[in-house]
């Protein structure tokens, strides 16, 4: 028997049946059509929200990181509860011009943007984050093509990165961002062409669960800010200070203690040099909004026996939930929290594997875990859903129907 992750907080049984948004699963399966199905739960996006908010300090705006999930309607809730958007390719940002958020609170960061899409960015007067000197001279260029001023952020390449970080993403070489020595130049070469400079975007990590990594991080940050803000001889409108905040997906992880981050930035910020007096500040989160409330749901279709062990085979697998396979971005494959829906809450019976659908042995959802006993009709519960699910895995590998996606609450 192998642990798997703790079952994330807010969710119930009702006759041994699991409530999502208050409804058994088995009324949203039929009101959806099918299995396989993500539920996400609107109410727990605005519970993330406002807990957050309790957390941190009263100037920090909260920004969602539409890739993590980019339904239209969770980016549209998310639209009314956050403060904006950031996103990472034109198809992301025509969802997130589509969703009511204030083109003024879109950013688009990501590197590789095309000539069309930094167009596409500037007309619709959305904040471009600078990946490269290159890219500035070609936002400028679409500025001038289009005869609008372009709003432009530099995203800075830091030197450092957040201590155990799930992701590296800062921090050393890195295809994002403009390494910290030539950022506050390039910031001038902007403001010097007639640029509407919207400050720094400075992103050190992903996935951190260890509050004392993130708060460090967050203090190197708004030190970085401030010597660039002096360097560059401007106030940055905005200092983007990048996010991280991490989820607890397998055994043994613990949620992030996000009071002790929210007080150490109220001190950090409390105590920044003048430079930054007068700017605005946001961080920018994905996963740790949106990840626990989703739920993938897929139907036990057989279950079997080979050598000993059992398998119950569904009809979902890593084509839609690849994070759960250990195929997104782990070295060492662990369980992420499953469940049998429709038993929930009820013993363990047995040690079973759950699988999914494609012929390779890489599509696992759960390995050798205790569940009681699976049989064919079950429906099983993946948890941690809600982010890099639907959107982030190779729904089209072997020709399977993508899976069917709902918002409840
Ligand atoms: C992916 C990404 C995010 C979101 O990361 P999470 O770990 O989901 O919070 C935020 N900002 C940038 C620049 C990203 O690339």
């Amino acid at each position: 028997m192998k642990p798997m992750g703790s079952i994330p907080a807010g969710y119930a049984a009702r006759d041994g049946e699991l409530l999502v948004g208050g409804r058994p699963v088995s009324d949203l399966i039929a009101q959806a059509g099918d299995t396989p199905l993500f539920v996400y739960d609107r109410a727990m996006m605005a519970a993330r929200v406002a807990r957050l908010r309790a957390a941190l300090p009263a100037e920090v705006a909260i920004h969602y990181a539409m890739k993590a999930n980019p339904h239209p309607d969770v980016v549209a809730t998310f639209a009314g509860l956050v403060d904006g958007l950031d996103v990472a390719s034109a198809g992301e940002m025509a969802v997130a011009l589509a969703s009511g958020m204030a083109a003024a609170d879109i950013s688009f960061a990501g590197p590789g943007k095309r000539d069309r899409e930094l167009e596409a960015a500037i007309a619709a007067g959305v904040t471009i984050n600078l990946e490269s000197a290159a890219e500035g001279r070609r936002a400028l260029a679409a500025g001038a093509k289009l005869g609008i001023r372009p709003k432009l952020a530099v995203r800075v390449n830091p030197d450092f990165e957040i201590r155990g970080s799930g992701m590296r993403m800062g921090g050393g070489a890195k295809p994002f961002g403009v390494d910290e020595v030539h950022a506050a130049a390039l910031c001038r070469d902007m403001i010097a062409a007639g640029a509407d400079w919207r400050g720094f975007h400075i992103f050190a990590g992903s996935q951190a669960l260890d509050a004392a990594a993130i708060i460090e991080a967050q203090a190197a940050t708004v030190t970085l800010a401030a010597r660039l803000a002096d360097e560059v001889g401007a106030a940055p409108p905005l200092v983007n200070l990048g996010g991280g905040l991490g989820i607890p997906y397998f055994p043994g992880e613990v949620p992030l203690d996000v009071d002790a981050v929210g007080h150490a930035l109220n001190a950090a910020l409390a105590a920044r040099p003048a430079s930054l007096r007068d700017s605005a500040f946001a961080i920018e989160l994905g996963r740790w909004l949106v990840g626990e409330t989703g739920v993938y749901l897929t139907r036990v279709i057989d279950r079997k026996e080979s050598h000993g062990e059992i398998f119950l085979v569904t009809d979902g697998g890593l084509h839609h939930q690849l994070a759960a396979s250990g195929n997104f971005g782990t070295v060492v494959r662990r369980n992420y929290p499953v469940a049998i829906a429709n038993r929930f809450g009820a013993e363990a019976a047995e040690t079973a594997s759950v699988v999914g659908c494609l012929c390779t042995p890489l599509d696992r959802l759960a390995d050798k875990v205790a569940l009681p006993r699976g049989d064919v009709g079950d429906v099983i519960a993946v948890f941690m859903a809600g982010a890099y699910g639907a959107s982030a895995s190779p729904q089209a590998f072997l020709g399977h129907a993508p899976a069917l996606e709902m918002l409840v609450g």
